[in-house]
């Protein structure tokens, strides 16, 4: 008889064999879930040469630097943080109780939900891989992944090293294309999280409801930032720059379009080019300046900027010296674009920044209200009254107030997205919440107040 070696039977082999693992054990003690946190964090110290070798090869050049502050530092933290909570959070939650049930105790147990897949995209490979497996582990799960095929490399060395510090039944990867992702969303797994496109996680959803999988989407979209007509430019673009240019600006909260007081735009315009060159020098941008992932995702930024030069916007690009290896794309700022250009309409998820002026605060509130909600929001103020104004006025998924992405390295923060930038949050507390199931659970202690209520009736109404 010839093996099935499709991939639908390859997936389903993986989670049949994880749930029943699942299946003769399923409510970890917290022993086994620090080993599981601890080979993580082993897996990150032991093999961090490897990691950033293998993402800058995949990213054409992303320097060493950058992969370990933004892929390896934050997942350290996170496990740090959630090793030392997980006792407590694994504890029964007490909950209060009416009077006329006074008799009973309540509480709420999370328990381990099962097997979960998680689809990272191809952005922060390692991160957002490893990011939910921490929070899936620690609420007792097991974990399938499926890497991006975009990132091959960073894709085939997670498979190697997740085979070397888990059993298969535990934590494994599945690699491939994407008719592999479109399988492994329809598997009925316990629950699904997805990060990556709006669109694909559309998809994803669609193919998880057949099987009433529960999905967390981490999605994308357009983060606004404002700057306050009092807030020193200088200072916002110095943030601003940071949070842009990390990762050639492919990050899902990177600050995709500024808008700022009109009479103000040519200075904020001249800040941001001298922060540019602050952080690129032409000696050193060469190395410490990350490649754009893939060809398509390079016509597609560079067919954005063609189409501002076509329709006469102002475009200023920064002169810095650019990898040698893989694409890229200097740090280039758009002025005051039309609305309906492609750079203002679709997620950006590269070095170039709009400029967006605007006439009264509200009038950028309400360019903001006008649009999808977005998955981050960043505003610089001093001010209380306009913070507390931009907070009420505007819905994203998260905000950072006189910084930029910093919300995202908060872990005891929820993070994710709102409407069309996802679906649940994740980090800490709020991701072993997501990953478990809340079991509420009622005890007689004494005396069932329910045999008060049994027929024949009559007694009870008295009583009341
Ligand atoms: P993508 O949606 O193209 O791909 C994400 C994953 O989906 C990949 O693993 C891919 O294999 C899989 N996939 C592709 N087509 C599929 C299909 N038809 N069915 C099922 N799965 C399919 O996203 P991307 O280009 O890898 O990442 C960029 C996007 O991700 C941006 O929009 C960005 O904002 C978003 N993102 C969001 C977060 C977040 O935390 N919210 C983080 C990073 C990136």
């Amino acid at each position: 008889m010839s093996e099935d070696n499709s991939a639908e039977s390859l997936l389903s082999h993986a989670l049949g064999r994880q749930r029943a693992a699942f299946e003769s054990d399923p409510y970890p003690t917290l022993g086994q879930r620090r080993d599981r946190l601890d080979r993580i964090a082993r897996l990150l110290k032991e093999r961090e040469q490897e990691i950033c070798a293998a993402v800058s090869r995949d990213f054409g050049h992303r320097s060493l630097h950058e992969t370990t502050m933004l892929e390896i530092v934050p997942l350290m933290s996170a496990l740090r943080h959630t090793r030392s909570h997980l006792k407590r959070w694994m504890k029964p939650e007490r909950r209060g109780r009416s009077l006329e049930f006074l008799q009973l105790s309540n509480w709420v147990q999370y328990q381990p939900l099962g097997v979960i897949g998680i689809m990272v995209p191809w952005n922060y490979p390692v991160f957002l891989a490893l990011g939910p497996l921490i929070d899936i582990l620690a609420a007792g799960n097991r974990a399938i992944i499926k890497p991006s095929e975009l990132v091959p490399q960073t894709s085939a060395l997670l498979a190697r090293l997740i085979a070397e510090y888990f059993a298969p039944d535990e934590v494994t990867v599945i690699e491939g294309g994407v008719d592999v992702a479109a399988a492994f969303s329809a598997l009925p797994f316990d629950h699904l999280i997805f990060t990556g496109s709006t669109a694909v996680g559309k998809k994803v959803m669609a193919a998880a409801a057949a099987n009433l999988t529960p999905v967390t989407l981490e999605l994308g979209g357009k983060s606004p930032t404002i700057i306050a007509p009092e807030y020193d430019h200088a200072s916002a673009a110095r943030d601003i720059v940071f949070g842009k240019l990390m990762n050639a600006g492919q990050t899902c909260i990177a600050p995709d379009y500024v808008l700022v007081e009109r009479s103000r735009m040519d200075r904020l315009v001249e800040a941001l080019v001298t922060e540019i060159k602050r952080c690129y020098p032409r000696q050193t941008s060469a190395t410490q300046y990350t490649g754009i992932v893939g060809e398509r995702g390079h016509e597609r930024l560079l067919g954005g900027l063609q189409e501002c030069h076509d329709r006469g916007v102002r475009v200023v690009s920064a002169d810095i010296a650019l990898p040698q290896t893989g694409f890229s794309i200097a740090p280039t700022l758009v002025i005051d674009p039309p609305v309906d250009c492609r750079l203002m309409e679709d997620e950006i998820f590269g070095p170039i920044l709009p400029i967006i002026p605007y006439d009264t605060l509200d009038g950028a509130i309400a360019f903001i209200r006008a649009r999808p909600r977005p998955l981050a929001l960043y505003l610089f103020t001093g001010n209380s009254e306009i913070e507390r104004k931009v907070l009420a006025g505007t819905i994203s998924g998260n905000v950072t107030i006189n910084g930029t992405l910093l919300h995202v390295a908060q872990n005891d923060l929820p993070f994710g997205g709102v409407g069309p930038s996802g679906i649940g949050a994740y980090h800490g507390l709020d991701g072993f919440k997501r990953f478990s199931h809340a079991r509420g659970t009622t005890k007689v202690r004494i005396f069932n107040p329910a045999r008060l209520a049994m027929p024949p009736y009559g007694r009870l109404t008295e009583f009341l």
